[in-house]
This record gives structure tokens, C-alpha cells and sequence, in this order.
């Protein structure tokens, strides 16, 4: 028996040795094909390879589907190695060797469900790897922000419980890319200190995703209750240190291998094909060879009219490109509405799918590319069980004819693309609360100048809302000529401002000055105001780009019409499709107005682009008694609203009380609107 068992051992060394060295030559083809710029993938000779391979083990009297199953598994891991190697030569900030550190961060610790799944998808990695772990996925990505780690590793999705909601929440506001997935098959054991029968076991452990997922199970344990924990691994670690044989958790056959503990029963999950999804992001985005198959994962928020998902769905149909996921998630700040998580088939770098983003983006109001990268699905290169030697042709995913159909689409050579009216014809509709700006609805934004008290506020919303002035406005971070003027209240005039529109159910709009207020200012403010001090302003540009809200942006004092709409481009290549141009006036040589407002910016807009055009009468012209003529002629030149200043009592404005409007004024302002058919 010892010398069969050693021949065993010998003939078991020799296999390892030669898949090693298999590994070994595929490194070397791919030098060869990446030298020769040859496809990565060749179905000929694959299927060749694997008819010859069958063809050798039937004479050899082996199981001919045994065999194909482990070459399969074999020319698999080839095409990874094949991959990995493109992956990294194109992506020379992956290369690490040896000696160098990389840090991940998981959520929960070595051991959990995460881990695992890192340690499948750095596999091969050269560089040791210190893990990073976390308690809350928002710490997880956090690590990776502020780079104390270098990667995150965060699960998305479970073939039995569904999507991860929380991840999805995160991934909306991080600035990090997805660089990879993995998908992890989770096979939940109830692991105990000792040997005992499963029915005395009184409590168990698990992850609150691992309890759903083998709820079945537990139902056939009525005498034991079960007890939450944040991760898989953290549960059995406690029930280690607790050491009570009627204890129990739910945990990985790994895990309870980690910590040295008794697997009491195996595969207790309600279904057999349990698996995981992970993303693995960085600061730093890739990019895919286009010879490995790559996923493109993206949210976006369709635009209000009905119908619109559907058409964006098509746009997909239309170009042949395969969807992998479709999730939705409410958007936080907006009852009912919601935004759509999605993955396809496809890479960044392809025309194809660049003019599929394009066009997906008309039906956008919203979208947000979280990465391309390689996907983790490899073809099998099919192969007839009975095929000694096959000659048919089997039609490669990428030979598909539905995917050969072009799509015809207009070449824009203008500087700016997704503002103008060749890339969307139809005018773009912006709803915030309930109302429509650019549809046929002429909308007022009004209010002061800045927001100076709870009160003030208060006080003009009322006003605002009794003369059916549909948006509230208030400057709290203020632009001002001189720094020793009034810069606004900052966040506490934001909080009045938010108070006053919830008091009287209106939307509000505010001015951001600095990149770094975006975010929290987004979270509050319905729309956000880049004022014309800042239209070339591009990282604020890029920033409010990122954002989900609505943004106005003012034309620059000495703006063309063109430098107007290459800034808002800025913000709607970020994504935000939902931009407002303002004209504000602009400065020429005359002096007897404040600005000069040029009123023929609003019919030659309206030309140029599909975005709505609003007009701002009071910085235009500085006085308050030219403000109501300047606005009646932004109505009727067919500007889609007005923005305009009033104050409660003027004189005592802490700026630009000459332009405010008083109540008085105002409300004869609305009367004289209406009156504009
Ligand atoms: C404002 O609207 O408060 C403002 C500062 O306007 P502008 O950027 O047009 O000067
Ligand atoms: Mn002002």
C-alpha cells in the first residue's frame, strides 16, 4: 500500500509540475500574441486542441467527459493567465512585484465571505498582501478614498438574497472606480466548538444576509434562536471565545478551517448555487485590452417622461449589447423616484459602445460610469460530446449578427456636443419638486439676494409661495467683489433656507462657490447655482457634475455664448444631464446699467441647445425699478423663466438691496407676467 500510495504521490507531483509548466508556455504565447497583435481567443484551435485531446483519452480508455471537464478547467485558467498578462502590461500601476505591499480592505475580518473572495482575486499576485478590515462598508471605501488602502472589496449582489442596497447607496457618491469582480460561491456549514447533535444547538450566529439565505435550514430548528452579527467570520469567532457546545454559527467551511472549529452540518443553504458577486475598486481607474471580454458597470436616472426607461432600455437592444444586471434604488432626497444600477457587456474604448452612451444619454437625466473592466465570464468553446474532430463553425459571441448592426449617428464637430441640438433635438425637460423648467410652464425663481436670518427667509418664502413664485432662492456662500463685504451665512443660512422651503413646499436653489461644499450642499439644496464668477471654473464645474441635482449656470460677465455652452458641457460629460443656463447680463461699455442683459442670448440658445434658458433681470441691470420691464421682455422673448431679487425691506440688505425688488414690486411683477400670454 506505502509504495502504491508513494506512486500515487509521484504521479500526482508530475501532473502539478506539467500544469505548472502549461501555465509557464501560456505566459509565453500571450508575449507572442500581444507581439504580434493577435486575438487572444482562437475557436479553431481550441476546439481542435480539445478534439485531439478527446480523441487521445478514448484511446487511453479514459472518461472522455472527465477529461473535458479538467481541460476545460485547464484551457479556463490558460485564457486567465493569457488575461492577467494583457491586463497588466496595459495597466502598468497593477505590476507590483514581491517585495511590494498591496493593502484591501474588506468588511469584517479575515475569515468573512470578503476575504475569501479576495484572496481568489489577487490570486496570482505577486505582492504580499496586508488586508485592511473594516466594520462598516462606508469605512471600506473611505480606506480606499483616503488612501490608507489601495483596493476595496466590497459583495453587490447574492444569487439567493439579492442586491447589496447599501453598497449600491455608496457607490452613487464615491470617487472611486471599479477596476475588477469576482464572484465567490458562498457555501454556508453550521459550525460549532464540538461534535454535538444539531438539534440541541439553542443559538445561532450569522450574518443577517446568511441567516436569509439558509432560512429554510433554521426552520427546521425550532429550539434555537438566532443572534445577528456584522460578518460571517466575526460570529464564529464568538462563538470560539465563548466555547458553549450548544452555540453554533453560520459560517464558510474556510472560516470554521480559520479558526479551528467543527463543521456540524454541511450545504445548509436553501439553494445549492449560492454565490456572491464582489467589485474590487481603486482610486485609480483601467482600462480593458479589447481583446478580453470587459463590463462596464454605470447608474443613471432616466428623465421624468413616460416611457423613458423603456427607451433607454431599447437603446441597448438597438446596438446589440448585452445587459447584465438592472437594478433600481430610490434616490435618496426624492421620494419616488428612482435610479437605475447597470452592467453590460462592453468596453469604454469601443466607438460602439461610446455612441451607445451617447445615446442613452438623451433618455438621462443622470449617469454615472463606475469602471470598465475585465469580466469574469470565460466562453467555453463548445465542443460536441461525440466530436473527434469538428469542422463546423460555431458563431463566437462577438461574431453575433445582432451586434453587427450599425447605428447610423449625426457627427457633431461643434467643441460642445451633449449641449447642442444635433446630439438631442427635443427640448430637455427639468422637474425639480413638481416643477417643469423648459417645458411650457414659465417658471420664477425668487427670493433674496442672501439669505440674513431665519426670519427674512421665512418672511420672503412666504411672500414667494402667496404670489406663486414656484422656486425659492438665497444665497448663503456669497461671491462678493470685496472680502470685506457680507460672504453669506454659509451652512446655517442653508439650513434657514431649507426650513423655509419645507414650510412652504417649495424647491430651493443656492449658489456653490468651492468643490469641496458640492456634496453638502447637494444633500439639502433641490438645485444648485454656479454663479457667473465661476462659469469657467471647471473643477466646480466638473464637480456639480457629479451631482444628481439640477444645476443653473450663469453666463460669465464677459462670456461668449459659445464659452456658455462649452461650461455647461463640462458638467454634463461628468453626467448630470440637468443643466439651466441663465443669462445675466454682461459687461459692454455702457455704464448706466450695472450689466448690459442681452436679451437675443434667449432666442439664439434656444437654437443652439436643448437646455432650458432662463433670464436674471436683476443682476442684469442693478436697479430695482428696471426690473420688471426687463423681465416682461425675458417672457416674451421666450425665455423659459426668470430669476429675480426681492427683499423684504431693501434699504437694509446686507446685498445688493439696490436690485431688490420689494414686496410691493414683486407682486406686481407676477401680476404683469400673467398678464404675458
Ligand atoms: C446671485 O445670483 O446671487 C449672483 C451672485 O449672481 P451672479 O453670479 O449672476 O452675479
Ligand atoms: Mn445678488
Amino acid at each position: 500500500m506505502d509504495e502504491l500510495r508513494k506512486l500515487i504521490n509521484e504521479v500526482d507531483n508530475s501532473i502539478l509540475e506539467l500544469l505548472s509548466k502549461r501555465d509557464n508556455l501560456a505566459v509565453e504565447v500571450i508575449k507572442k500574441k500581444n507581439l504580434d497583435n493577435l486575438p487572444l481567443r482562437d475557436a479553431e484551435r481550441e476546439r481542435q486542441l480539445l478534439g485531439r485531446i478527446i480523441e487521445q483519452a478514448r484511446k487511453l480508455g479514459l472518461d472522455t467527459h472527465f477529461i473535458q471537464k479538467i481541460f476545460y478547467e485547464i484551457i479556463d485558467e490558460s485564457i486567465r493567465t493569457q488575461q492577467l498578462y494583457l491586463h497588466k502590461s496595459g495597466n502598468k500601476h497593477l505590476l507590483h512585484d514581491s517585495n511590494q505591499k498591496i493593502r484591501v480592505a474588506i468588511q469584517g475580518i479575515e475569515g468573512a465571505y470578503s476575504y475569501l473572495a479576495s484572496q481568489k482575486f489577487f490570486s496570482k499576485e505577486n505582492a504580499q498582501i496586508e488586508y485592511i478590515s473594516k466594520e462598516q462598508f462606508e469605512e471600506v471605501i473611505q480606506a480606499v478614498e483616503n488612501e490608507e488602502a489601495d483596493y476595496a472589496v466590497l459583495p453587490i449582489e447574492n444569487t439567493t438574497s439579492g442586491a447589496i442596497n447599501e453598497v449600491y447607496d455608496l457607490l452613487m457618491n464615491t470617487t472611486l472606480s471599479i477596476i475588477g469582480e469576482e464572484k465567490f460561491q458562498v457555501k454556508h456549514c453550521l459550525v460549532g466548538t464540538k461534535d454535538v447533535s444539531i438539534g440541541s444547538i439553542t443559538k445561532i450566529y450569522a450574518h443577517y444576509q446568511a441567516a436569509v439565505q439558509c432560512s429554510s435550514f433554521l426552520a427546521t430548528l425550532p429550539n434555537s434562536s438566532v443572534e445577528y452579527f456584522k460578518d460571517t467570520a466575526m460570529s464564529v469567532q464568538r462563538i470560539k471565545v465563548e466555547e458553549n457546545p450548544l452555540f453554533a454559527a453560520i459560517a464558510s467551511e474556510q472560516a470554521a478551517e480559520f479558526f479551528g472549529l467543527k463543521i456540524l452540518r454541511k450545504n445548509i443553504a436553501n439553494q445549492p448555487g449560492n454565490y456572491t458577486r464582489f467589485l474590487i475598486a481603486s482610486r485609480k481607474a483601467v482600462t480593458v485590452d479589447n481583446r478580453i471580454p470587459a463590463k462596464i458597470s454605470m447608474i443613471l436616472a432616466t428623465t421624468h417622461s413616460p416611457g423613458s426607461l423603456v427607451e433607454a432600455l431599447s437603446v441597448f437592444k438597438r446596438y446589440g449589447i448585452n445587459m447584465t444586471k438592472l437594478q433600481s434604488r430610490p434616490i435618496m432626497g426624492n421620494p419616488w423616484e428612482e435610479m437605475f444600477y447597470l452592467d453590460f457587456m462592453g468596453n469604454l474604448e469601443d466607438d460602439k459602445v461610446q455612441n451607445l452612451i451617447d445615446e442613452l444619454g438623451i433618455h438621462t437625466r443622470f449617469m454615472k460610469i463606475l469602471g470598465c473592466y475585465p469580466s469574469k465570464e470565460i466562453d467555453r468553446t463548445k465542443l460536441e460530446e461525440h466530436q473527434l474532430e469538428v469542422t463546423e463553425a460555431v458563431e463566437s459571441a462577438s461574431e453575433n449578427s445582432e451586434e453587427k448592426k450599425t447605428v447610423q449617428k449625426p457627427i457633431i464637430k461643434k467643441s460642445y456636443k451633449l449641449a447642442s441640438r444635433e446630439y438631442k433635438s427635443e427640448d430637455t425637460i427639468i422637474k425639480v419638486g413638481g416643477v417643469e423648467i423648459g417645458g411650457n410652464e414659465f417658471v420664477v425663481m425668487s427670493g433674496p439676494c442672501s439669505v440674513e436670518s431665519k426670519e427674512q427667509i421665512l418672511s420672503c418664502a412666504k411672500e414667494a409661495k402667496s404670489f406663486n413664485s414656484q422656486i425659492l432662492r438665497g444665497g448663503c456662500f456669497k461671491p462678493r467683489t470685496s472680502p470685506y463685504s457680507f460672504q453669506g451665512l454659509g451652512f446655517e443660512g442653508l439650513n434657514y433656507l431649507k426650513e423655509a422651503g419645507t414650510a412652504y413646499n417649495m424647491p430651493i436653489i443656492t449658489e456653490v462657490l468651492s468643490t469641496s461644499h458640492v456634496f453638502e450642499i447637494a444633500k439639502y439644496s433641490d438645485m444648485l447655482q454656479v454663479g457667473a464668477r465661476n462659469m469657467q471654473n471647471f473643477e466646480l464645474l466638473k464637480q456639480v457634475g457629479k451631482t444628481a441635482r439640477p444645476v443653473m449656470l450663469k453666463r460669465g460677465m464677459m462670456a461668449t455664448l459659445n464659452d456658455l455652452l462649452n461650461a455647461a458641457e463640462y458638467i454634463l460629460a461628468q453626467g448630470n444631464r440637468q443643466v439651466i443656463l441663465c443669462e445675466r447680463g454682461i459687461r459692454t461699455f455702457e455704464n448706466a446699467t450695472r450689466n448690459t442683459l442681452d436679451i437675443s442670448a434667449v432666442p439664439v440658445l434656444k437654437e443652439l441647445t436643448h437646455l432650458p434658458v432662463i433670464v436674471d433681470p436683476s443682476h442684469a441691470v442693478g436697479f430695482r425699478d428696471k426690473v420688471i420691464p426687463l423681465a416682461k421682455a425675458a417672457k416674451v422673448v421666450g425665455a423659459h423663466g426668470i430669476m429675480v431679487e426681492f427683499h423684504p425691506d431693501p434699504s437694509v440688505a446686507l446685498s445688493d438691496g439696490e436690485q431688490a425688488l420689494t414686496y410691493d414690486m414683486f407682486e406686481q411683477l407676477m401680476r404683469d407676467l400673467q398678464a404675458i400670454k
